[in-house]
């Protein structure tokens, strides 16, 4: 039984440490000793059944990653803290549970990502005094530096002498505070492991359109899974903790805001999956199971629903065939007849299609002109806002083309056939997503698959209704019948995705206008609840009074979001969404290529982390407005500034506001070793860095030469977008000086040579 009580304790204690950065002696130092304390603790207690090993790890390495626009990683001297528990007489197999205790720099880091470990010391804890035997290890990682994009489990997964062990694995993440964890990736392949979560989860919450929405790499976040898959080789589960995203990784990703549910949640199907895991054959035998993808999602969270994708594709052309069969049995007619029908599906079919882009088109000016006139974001605080704003003009524009469509063209037209048409017109479009998805090879195909069958298991049913003049009351109970559990079910679709995407628009950067990016969500979230509803326009005696209510709504909206009424964010003590910004106290010193200082400056370097920048700010304080917006200073790569991340392409405007000179306690030392002389014309330069735990070095070749090969990641050099390499460093509490080397060719068809050192080089402290 998982105790949430102890877990509570162990989170308090490890948040109490305050912020935990890599190179940070709370990092380094406080956290990994109350770690071991606490594992030590439970290992005393432990059952004779099983053995508990203990290890910690410093490791030191280098990796590129495809993430931010492609960088490159180095570190030195992380830690890891891992612990074993197995069975007396030891395990050929494990899986992996991995948590990190590091965190981002201004945060206690309660939800990311303490609370999971918190969970995985309770779940050592009851796996530990249990007798019941495990047949394979159970591998406990407590990583210390994945804020630090990754190292710490690259760490592991390339160096431990454990990891070779490793058949699965579960990830525990966050994007948000509290809340229930959501599965949102699985895999590759390995469907036996949805079959875990759907046998052992208690509290199920898993889908695989969140799988397929994560890794088309719209979200800007990674996670270890990906460490584990690329360099490990692994299968694995990743889940999260996604509600309130609007405060993961500010100050308030406090423990008081995680719900003793959340943590009784996640702990039972935690503590499930590793015991099912633990003692399952196919851990053994994974390679054995290894293929096929699963369509898997949950029902309401009461149980998961999972089946092989082959199996779902199969499923999907059956209900394609039905539809065709369906709409088929109209065609075969009497020619004249046949034709007729075909023409007039085909006219009501290019309605449908005008009625979305044209809808299309006016939510969009709506949103351009929002964003233009400075008030995006009016409904960060206060959701209902963009339904108000975008949802009412989206269902007035679609209502109102089908009402002209309906008075116009269809002028005197019996309104029973209209309906009929107009069902069997959103029938058929479902079937051509349906198909075109299924083609894909998408999994969240099922959704145009239910799409498809419930309606058309509901006319089936309604068959005689429709052809009655006047909707009566039996049709329309059995047609919302039939249609509740599909609806219910894209609602509840679409409110997890809301939830997470609008927190997300606080910190998208400064480039993507997040009003068109949400007044497109809603905008295909109507058309999609409303498809099969646009028949009841065609039976309706009038929609006037409902295109009045909708065009009021959204004209009062509009004012006012207009006025400014709408402020986006709230210093709401119980529900703070506050505004992210991020200032950094620097120097920069720009040298020539002969070593001779070019220029130099300080100031307080300002980024706003969304669309609005620092709009909402300057009126608070007078020195900051526009004319210290600073641009990009062409000629330096990542133009100029000094990113701790290559995240530039995000945040385009900057604000530099002049200060004092710093002068860093551990101020960074850069030299250069060695200039050798290579064949086939290149030339190897050897550097040495010692400065600060975190450092980031760009690099740029001069004209006529191209970065040939390095000392880092796998010894290929990846330039990031715009064709400058970027290499983020970091170190744990001590590290000898870094060292590494570059190599630079000269391009063909240049006679001169010409080399350089790297143009900048920056730090922060
Ligand atoms: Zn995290």
């Amino acid at each position: 039984m998982f105790q949430f009580i102890s877990c509570r304790e162990y989170l308090e204690n490890i948040t109490a440490v305050g912020p935990r950065t890599v190179g940070s002696p709370e990092n380094e130092i406080l956290t990994v000793n109350y770690l071991l304390e606490q594992i030590k603790a439970i290992e005393s207690k432990s059952s004779d059944a099983h053995k508990i090993s203990v290890d910690i790890q410093r490791p030191t390495g280098s990796f590129s990653i495809d993430f931010l626009g492609g960088f490159t990683s180095y570190y030195a001297n992380i830690t890891n803290v891992v612990v074993k528990l197995e069975p007396r007489s030891g395990a050929k197999h494990a899986v992996l549970s991995n948590c990190h205790f590091d965190s981002v720099p201004n945060t206690p880091g309660a939800s990311d990502d303490a609370v999971s470990c918190s969970v995985m010391l309770e779940i050592l804890n009851t796996l530990s005094k249990s007798s019941d035997p495990l047949q394979h290890a159970v591998i406990f990682l407590f990583n210390g530096a994945e804020e630090n994009i990754l190292q710490a489990s690259h760490g592991f997964i390339t160096q431990h002498r454990w990891a070779k062990s490793i058949r699965a694995f579960i990830n525990l993440e966050a994007a948000g505070v509290g809340g229930k964890e959501l599965v949102f990736q699985t895999g590759p392949e390995n469907p036996w492991l949805v079959q875990a979560y759907v046998f052992a989860a208690k509290h199920p919450f898993a889908s695989v359109v969140a799988q397929e929405v994560f890794q088309s790499g719209i979200i800007p976040a990674d996670t270890d899974f990906r460490i584990y898959r690329d360099f490990g080789n692994i299968p694995g589960i990743d889940l999260a903790f996604i509600e309130n995203g609007y405060i993961y990784h500010t100050k308030y990703d406090t423990p008081d805001r995680i719900l003793t549910d959340s943590i009784q949640r996640a702990g039972d199907n935690i503590l499930g999956m590793l015991k099912y895991l633990a003692t399952s054959d196919k851990l053994a035998k994974s390679f054995d199971y290894r293929h096929g993808n699963v369509v898997f999602f949950d029902v309401f969270g009461l149980f998961v629903l999972a089946y092989p994708a082959r199996v779902g594709t199969i499923m999907n052309y059956i209900i394609t065939a039905v539809t065709v069969l369906y709409l088929g049995k109209k065609i075969l007619q009497p020619r004249n007849r046949a034709i007729n029908y075909m023409k007039e599906l085909s006219v009501a079919f290019s309605f449908t299609l005008l009625s979305w882009f044209s809808t299309l088109v006016t939510v969009l000016i709506v949103a351009v002109f929002i964003s233009l006139i400075g008030r995006s974001l009016s409904w960060y605080n206060h959701f209902y806002v963009s339904i108000f704003l975008y949802g009412t003009a989206a269902a007035a524009k679609l209502i109102l083309v089908h009402t002209l469509a309906k008075k116009f063209y269809y002028k005197n037209r019996n309104e029973q056939f209209l309906g009929e048409m107009f069902f069997d017109v959103s029938l058929l479009v479902w079937s051509i997503a349906l198909v075109l998805i299924t083609q894909l090879g998408l999994c969240s195909a099922f959704i145009c698959a239910m799409w498809v069958a419930f309606p058309l298991l509901t006319k089936l049913l309604t068959y005689r209704e429709f052809k009655q003049k006047g909707a009566t009351i039996r049709f329309v109970i059995i047609y919302m019948l039939g249609m509740f559990i599909p609806y219910l079910y894209i609602m509840y679709l679409t409110w997890t995705i809301f939830e997470l995407f609008i927190p997300i628009m606080g910190r998208s950067g400064t480039e993507i206008p997040p009003d068109i990016v949400l007044a497109a969500f809603i905008l295909s979230s109507t058309v999609i609840l409303s498809s099969y509803f646009l028949n009841f326009i065609y039976l309706a005696k009038s929609t006037k009074k409902t295109l009045i209510t909708l065009t009021t709504v959204f004209g009062v909206t509009l004012i006012l979001v207009c006025s400014g009424v709408f402020f986006p964010y709230s210093s709401d003590s119980a529900n703070p969404k506050p505004k992210r910004v991020f200032l950094q106290h620097v120097s920069r010193r720009f040298y020539g290529l002969h070593g001779n200082l070019v220029k130099s400056d300080s100031g307080i370097w300002i980024n706003g982390l969304d669309y609005a920048g620092i709009s909402h700010i300057t009126p608070h304080i007078p020195e900051l407005n526009d004319t210290i917006k600073t641009n990009c200073e062409d000629k330096a790569p990542l133009c100029g500034f000094p990113w701790i991340l290559p995240v530039h392409f995000l945040l385009r405007k900057n604000w530099y506001l002049p200060a004092a000179e710093i002068s860093p306690t551990n101020p960074v030392h850069f030299k250069l070793l060695a200039k050798e002389q290579m064949p086939w014309d290149s030339t190897k330069l050897t550097f040495e860095v010692s400065g600060p735990s975190h450092m980031s070095l760009y690099i740029r070749p001069h004209e006529g030469s191209t970065l040939s090969s390095w000392s880092l990641g796998d010894g290929t050099p990846v330039a990031n977008i715009g064709g400058d390499y970027f290499v983020f460093y970091a170190h744990g509490l001590q590290a000898v000086a870094w060292r590494f080397w570059i190599e630079l060719k000269v391009l063909m068809l240049v006679s001169h040579k010409e080399y350089q050192v790297p143009k900048s080089f920056w730090v922060r402290s």
